[in-house]
């Protein structure tokens, strides 16, 4: 059987290829590096990609795990530039999806230290390009906050990367409130990526066969419910600060967030912990990356957070799409000023990049 794994190495791979493809079919002058520059309005946008992913091996050797594909890795970006140059994306926020969630405090302090400088210094060899969020431990949530105000204060990253469980644990469990509390008070951006060993795994029996399912709906599922938990357990009300942006449009929750509502109407002794405000209002203090693949869903999204609420991402290198700027150009009912903000005007305040 195939695992998430094993599936997203297989997109990977293919993602090599693509890259590899195009430049190999491209006239000369493309290979070299044609980049493209998104304009609207007469106004040179300059675009950020938020969901971007990397790799840094010295780490995972610590894990004893290797790095697929080769596309994550840093050392020689020059395929992920001539890729973002093409698809008109001027800077991408790296992130790194945690694996090191089983690790002890010890091999987790030295992992997010290397990963941590590693990332620093790949942005700083192409500052104009890249920016990018800590790595934390959160299964050892203070030490997690010291590693984030290390990586922010030391390292100048923008903010923190974190799965959207922890060894099975939801994120608004309140052992993660001293993460939550340092994000909060550093003012900075999380960025929440599902875990392959999360939902997915849980439901592994229900996902398995054609489809992909455990990526194509798990994926979505563990973002859906690691949200839906910041809202109703209330912390969200807690760290009314916090900046979360959710991978993947924010999976299922905003396609169908009245229902949120309505379970709260329809069966109040279902909802425990009071609310500040109506479940659906917590999405309008989201922030959600634009990878839904249609105009109509982007439309419903914006309609449902704002769009000023909503972040440009490809999810790079894995090749699910390499047209994130034309659907937010192409979206009928944006503003042109919606349209700034969405393909990079919103993300510069949040990663604090110069617009
Ligand atoms: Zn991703």
């Amino acid at each position: 059987m195939t695992t998430r794994r094993e599936f997203v190495e297989t997109a990977g791979a293919a993602g090599i290829a693509f890259v590899a493809c195009n430049l190999a079919s491209a006239a000369p002058v493309q290979a070299q590096g044609r980049r493209r520059e998104v304009v609207v309005n007469g106004r040179r946008v300059k675009t950020i990609d938020v969901h971007a992913h990397c790799a840094v091996p010295e780490a995972m050797a610590l894990m004893g795990r290797k790095v697929e594909p080769q596309t994550l890795l840093m050392p020689q970006p020059l395929d992920r530039i001539r890729a973002m140059d093409e698809q008109g994306i001027d800077v991408e926020a790296l992130s790194i999806n945690p694996y090191w969630y089983k690790a002890d405090r010890e091999v987790a302090r030295e992992l997010i230290k290397i990963q941590n400088e590693k990332l620093a210094e790949a942005c700083a060899a192409n500052p104009d390009r890249f920016v990018a969020f800590a790595s934390v431990a959160l299964q050892h949530p203070e030490l997690a906050a010291e590693q984030l105000e290390e990586g922010v204060k030391k390292y100048g990253l923008r903010g923190a990367g974190i799965g959207g469980s922890v060894n099975g644990e939801d994120v608004s469990d309140p052992k993660f409130n001293p993460f939550w509390a340092k994000a909060e008070q550093l003012g900075v951006v999380v960025f929440m990526h599902p875990q392959g060993d999360g939902a997915a795994a849980d439901l592994k029996g229900r996902l398995k066969g054609s489809g992909g399912l455990d990526n194509t709906i798990g994926n979505p599922l563990e973002t859906t419910i690691a949200l839906s938990h910041l809202i109703f357990e209330g912390t969200l009300d807690h760290f009314p600060g916090l900046k979360i942006c959710a991978a993947h449009g924010g999976g299922y929750l905003p396609s169908y967030a009245d229902r949120s509502d309505a379970i709260c109407t329809t069966f109040p002794n279902r909802c425990t912990t009071p609310l500040k405000k109506k479940p659906t209002e917590y999405l309008k203090q989201l922030y959600f990356d634009s990878l839904v693949f249609t105009p109509e869903a982007l439309r419903h999204l914006v309609a449902v957070a704002g769009a000023g609420q909503i972040v440009m991402g490809t999810d790079y290198p894995y090749p699910w799409t390499k047209t994130s700027v034309d659907h937010i150009l192409s979206t009928p009912g944006l503003s042109d000023d919606d349209r700034i903000a969405i393909l990079g005007g919103t993300a510069a305040k949040l990663l604090g990049i110069k617009a």
